[in-house]
């Protein structure tokens, strides 16, 4: 998954890639494991064009993805909708610049050479695109506190006050 600056033409280039799930798999066992594990493959599509030297990079995929209800521990599966687009700055340029991290830089990437990594992109997008606290249903009851028992599927049978 990686294009070419040079092959960039005027119209820009179509992005139409698909993440198997293996790269998914392996994308939420890495360096910030998550509780997250892809159900199905993920078809990416989008367009790279060229604004001056700045590549900009405009991409959307929806994971189906399966993970643990953070209120009530269940496992269920879930779309997560993943959509960014990114200007990536040569990186000569980037590096010219003060090499302090600024609020920018989280929107801001480089490319050097003639390559973009897209998958390199796609990775850190996917991860910030995860919920941190998902939910199986809104509302999800979640657990009883007195018993432990899931109150969607009504486990419980504590006696609960009416107010
Ligand atoms: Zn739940
Ligand atoms: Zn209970």
């Amino acid at each position: 998954m990686q294009i070419r600056v040079s092959e960039i033409g005027p119209e820009g280039l179509a992005v139409d890639e698909t993440l198997s799930v293996e790269a998914l798999a392996e994308i939420f066992a890495g360096d910030l494991p998550t509780s997250f594990s892809p159900v199905n493959p993920a078809a990416c599509t989008g367009l790279v064009r060229m604004t001056g030297l700045d590549v900009m990079v405009q991409i959307d995929c929806t994971l189906r993805l399966a993970t643990d209800c953070a209120n009530c521990l269940e496992q269920f599966e879930l779309d997560v909708p993943v959509g960014f687009s990114l200007t990536l700055r040569p990186a000569t340029q980037t590096m010219a610049k003060d090499a302090e991290l600024t609020a920018e830089d989280l929107d801001e990437a480089s490319y050097s050479g003639d390559k973009v990594e897209l998958f390199r992109l796609l990775h850190d997008q996917i991860i910030l695109a995860l919920p941190m606290f998902p939910r199986c249903s809104v509302p999800c009851m979640g657990l009883c506190p007195n018993c432990g028992g899931k109150l969607n599927t009504s486990d419980c049978t504590c006696e609960r006050d009416s107010d």
